[in-house]
């Protein structure tokens, strides 16, 4: 503006100026003569006058024009620049910050001007900034709201719906498009309850019970069972605006895993029955009970020979077994009872309302009887047995854990008094027990210790008057107990599976020991039933030979019928595997088990060993001789030698003698000796045959030595 006035200035003054001068040069033309005036004349006047004023007019007329020519100069510079700002805001309204403001540094009012565009620039710049920022974190907004895996509405103070997400529609099965923002909290419940949810209820109750929790304000998290069976968790959360923010999560998932871990805690997952721990549980309520007057019973079952069931026939089917067994259980259980199965082929029955014992014995001779029936599975006749040890509460036990414990012992004896058995606990069990558990235990130490050895018997031969070979007889020097009878630890190594490494020990040692004795001795030694099932007993016998060096002939495998009893098929692949590496195998103990003449038939034996209790009652049993006669015949007829065991008199030998049994064995030719002794029993055997020329008479060898 400033500019303006002085450019509107100097152009008056120029024009001024001008006229001025056009009038000082009037008057010089005037003075020259060729413009003469009479300055008094009025003509002269007159003209005089006309004449200044046109000069005035002319030189206003001069004044204006050059005012114009360079006001319009001004005016055009004074445009351009305003243009440029113009095109510099107009940029700015587009948005378009990166473009650079002219006329910063003038010091006109366009300078001003141009100044506050640049600030306006600045402002523009910063708003742009923000405005991307506000777009970056509305997407990031946008993307995490839609990809949250819960639903999501938030309510303003209003109760109108400002935000909502996919999920949440998906949650409850409402179509997007029907909900929409601005919607009210009343309208969303209403299309809840549309969608199928919450059907039981009316839409008032449903708004009234969720408006009281939006009145309380407070933070809350609930579940909801929606349509389908599904439960929905809705956390709740107060805004300080006034609002609110409700999340949905599907949490049925997560729900049944739960409830799923609850049950496996409680039950067992093969049968379903209640576990260890509902039933500790169930027998402490009794022992409160208990306090009141009210008698129970527990029962700890273990089921027999299911190992080899497993063995012979796979997990999978001692699996269904195990499943059928828990079905006949429950079936023997009245209500009030309490199944489980504690673990491997163990279960236990709390019995409820045992008035007396007598209760608790119907219900054993039950479960026993239940279990007798053969099992039919996948096409598998099962005959498995089951033993019992009860004990009564509160008699027997002022715990939980003592009460089984209790019971458990009560099975124990019952499994060793013959499975199939059911046993009431009984005060001086547990410290039987103990012994037990203690033998055990030293047994595993013995063999590391080398606490064990083997005695040989001979074997003589009555037709030839000679030492045919040694039975191979297990002792066991107990460090505190002394000797041990193999009649006391064997069946307990069988029980708890030692006598596999035991029986291996036995047959290495015999064979080493064998192969060092002249005239082609033979050894007999004694197999187990328990290592018919072991898989590689075939294996072991046939290293034995080759690293001893004996030769297959040299050596008699003394098996009792109970082996053929078991699986007997396996059994007999086996005896018939062993016979081909040319072992010979007897049948010993004959006449005390079944006695099956079938067994004879299945397998060709090579001897029958005639059990002692026969030879014994050869003085006072009639019928003895009978017997002995009948198994001698029966044998001559089938090929097999026979064995007298237990001889101990000279009247049993000459019987024996006259019903002409292949060989003797007992304490009056020998009774079991260490290995050191065996050269010596050959040798006094063979001095007593021919110093009597016939038959080797009494060899009294404890008094030889
Ligand atoms: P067994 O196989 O019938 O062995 C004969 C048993 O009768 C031996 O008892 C022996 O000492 C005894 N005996 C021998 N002659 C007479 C006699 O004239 N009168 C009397 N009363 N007894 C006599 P032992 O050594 O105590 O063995 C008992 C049982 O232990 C054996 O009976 C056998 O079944 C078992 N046994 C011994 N050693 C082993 C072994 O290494 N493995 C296995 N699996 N069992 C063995
Ligand atoms: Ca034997
Ligand atoms: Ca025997």
């Amino acid at each position: 503006m400033t500019l303006s006035l002085a450019s509107v200035l100097a152009l008056g003054v120029s024009s001024v100026y001008f006229a001025s001068l056009t009038k000082s040069s009037a008057h010089r033309l005037m003075e020259t003569g060729l413009f003469q005036r009479d300055l008094d004349h009025p003509f002269d006047e007159l003209v005089s006058t006309s004449d200044s004023l046109i000069f005035w007019v002319y030189a206003a007329l001069m004044a204006t024009l050059l005012a114009g020519v360079f006001g319009f100069s001004i005016m055009e510079k004074l445009f351009i620049r305003l243009r440029d700002i113009q095109h510099v805001m107009l940029k700015l309204a587009d948005r378009d910050v990166a473009i650079n403001v002219p006329s910063l540094s003038d010091v006109d009012e366009i300078g001003d001007m141009a100044r506050a565009v640049e600030v306006f620039k600045y402002n523009a710049v910063q708003i742009s900034i923000q405005k991307d920022e506000l777009q970056r974190i509305s997407r990031r907004f946008e993307a995490a709201l839609s990809n949250m895996s819960q639903g999501l509405c938030m309510y303003n103070v209003e109760g109108r719906l400002d935000i909502f997400n996919l999920r949440f529609c998906e949650i409850y099965g409402l179509r997007p498009e029907d909900v929409q923002a601005g919607m009210s909290f009343e309208d969303i419940l209403a299309l809840i309850i549309k969608s199928g949810h919450d059907l039981d209820r009316t839409l008032d109750d449903v708004v009234a019970e969720r408006l009281a929790v939006v009145d309380r304000r407070e933070a809350c998290v609930s579940l909801h069972e929606v349509a389908g069976g599904r439960v929905v968790a809705m956390s709740h959360c107060p805004m300080q605006d006034g609002g609110w923010v409700a999340t949905f999560e599907d949490v049925t998932a997560r729900q049944l895993a739960e409830a799923r871990v609850r049950y496996l805690a409680r039950h067992d997952s093969l049968t379903a029955l209640s576990n260890r721990a509902v039933l500790t549980e169930r027998l402490e309520q009794t022992l409160t009970d208990a306090a009141r007057g009210a008698g129970s019973a527990v029962l700890c079952l273990d089921l027999d020979r299911f190992k080899s069931v497993n063995d012979a026939h796979g997990h999978g089917i001692g699996d269904d077994l195990l499943r059928a067994v828990a079905e006949r259980l429950q079936a023997c259980v009245r209500e009030g009872d309490s199944l489980a199965r504690l673990g491997g082929d163990e279960f236990a029955i709390v019995q409820a309302a045992v008035a007396r014992p007598e209760d608790a014995k119907i219900l054993a001779e039950r479960v026993v009887a239940a279990m007798e029936k053969p099992f039919e599975i996948s096409n598998h006749q099962i005959v498995i047995g089951i033993s019992i040890g009860i004990a009564l509460v509160p008699e027997d036990g002022t715990s939980a854990m003592m009460l089984l414990k209790n019971a458990d012992t009560a099975l124990y004896r019952a499994k060793s008094d013959g499975r199939g058995n059911f046993c009431f606990f009984e005060a001086g069990m547990n410290a039987r027990l103990q012994q037990r558990r203690q033998l055990e235990l030293d047994m595993r130490t013995g063999l590391l210790n080398h606490e064990f050895e083997l005695f040989y018997q001979p074997l003589v031969n009555l037709e030839r008057h000679q030492v045919s070979g040694f039975e191979a007889l297990l002792r066991w020097h107990h460090p505190e107990r002394g000797m041990v009878s193999p009649s006391e630890f064997i069946p307990i190594a069988e029980e708890i599976g030692l006598i596999v490494p035991l029986g291996e020990w036995v047959l290495r040692r015999a064979c080493a020991e064998a192969a060092t004795w002249p005239h082609g001795l033979k050894v007999a030694v004694n197999l187990s039933p328990v290592q018919f099932k072991s898989k590689n007993l075939v294996s072991i016998v046939a290293d034995c030979l080759s690293k001893s060096g004996l030769p297959a002939h040299q050596l008699e495998l003394e098996i009792t019928e109970t082996v053929l009893l078991q699986e007997s098929d396996s059994t007999l692949a086996t005896l018939h595997e062993l016979r081909a590496l040319g072992v010979r195998i007897s049948m010993d103990d004959f006449g005390t088990g079944y006695s099956s003449l079938s067994y004879l038939r299945s397998f060709p034996f090579d001897k029958i060993k005639i059990d002692q209790s026969f030879i014994r009652d050869l003085s006072n049993r009639e019928d003895s001789i009978h017997i002995v006669r009948a198994v001698r015949g029966l044998c001559s007829g089938l090929g097999m030698l026979t064995t007298a065991e237990g001889v101990e008199t000279e009247e049993q030998l000459e019987k024996l003698r006259a019903e002409s049994c292949t060989e003797v064995q007992g304490f009056l030719l020998s009774p079991p000796k260490p290995a050191s002794f065996v050269l010596g029993i050959v040798q006094r055997v063979l001095e007593g045959a021919s110093a009597r020329g016939c038959y080797p008479s009494t060899v009294h060898l404890n008094a030889a030595e």
